[in-house]
């Protein structure tokens, strides 16, 4: 639905923006590790793939934005995160034309 309504994409995690750009784009071919996982979540309207596709199940609660996690806030949920995304909060980074990705490892994965 988004992709269909939106022109342009940001997705939030704990109230800071984690990946924006074109939503067909960011919808297709999200390059943040909590935009992949919101995305695996979207159902897919065939039986066969539906019954088939890997969806990615995020591990714990979401932490209170009172007192998000130091560094990247979805570090303790993140299945890429190593000691270094808990130094700083990651900024937003080009990844691509009219994309930009909060993650330290956005080259590597
Ligand atoms: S900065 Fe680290 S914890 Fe945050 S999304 Fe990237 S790999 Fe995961």
């Amino acid at each position: 639905m988004v992709k269909h309504i939106s022109d342009r994409v940001a997705v939030m995690y704990l109230g800071r923006i984690v990946e924006l750009g074109v939503a067909v784009d960011v919808i297709e071919h999200p390059q943040h590790p909590y935009t992949k996982a919101l995305v695996s979540a979207i159902p897919v309207p065939d039986p066969d793939v539906e019954r088939t596709r890997q969806r990615l199940v995020l591990p714990g609660d979401p932490p209170s934005p009172i007192n998000p996690p130091a560094g990247c806030a979805f570090h303790p949920r993140c299945a890429h995160a190593v000691p270094r995304c808990r130094d700083a909060v990651p900024p937003l980074v080009p990844a691509g034309p009219a994309r930009e990705a909060a993650c330290v490892r956005l080259a590597e994965l």
